[in-house]
């Protein structure tokens, strides 16, 4: 069990130092997460603490492949409002 950090991680160096498991390690080209050292924070947070100060929607997967933080979660904007002002801002 592990989580995993993907391409969409911008490499702000947040989540490295409040891994309890010393699992996340700088690489290219963006932060990973070792497999057999990440404990998914059991026994030690009740959260996963990467994902908790991860200031990227989607950029880390737990260990079904699915975003901790998905698309909405840390903007309060639901993804399809979203949608409609990018496409907005795109029309102008
Ligand atoms: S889930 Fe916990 S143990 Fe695993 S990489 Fe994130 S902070 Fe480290
Ligand atoms: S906190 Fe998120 S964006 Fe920052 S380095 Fe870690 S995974 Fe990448």
């Amino acid at each position: 069990m592990a989580v995993k950090i993907i391409e969409s991680c911008v490499n702000c160096f947040a989540c490295e130092p409040v891994c309890p498991s010393n699992a996340i390690y700088e690489a290219k080209p963006h932060f990973l997460v070792d497999s057999k050292k990440c404990t998914e924070c059991e026994g030690d947070f009740p959260v996963f603490q990467c994902a908790s100060i991860c200031p990227i929607e989607g950029a880390i997967l737990d260990s079904l492949g699915l975003a901790i933080n998905p698309p909405g979660s840390l903007t309060g904007i639901p993804p399809e409002k979203m949608a409609e002002a990018m496409a907005e801002l795109q029309s102008h």
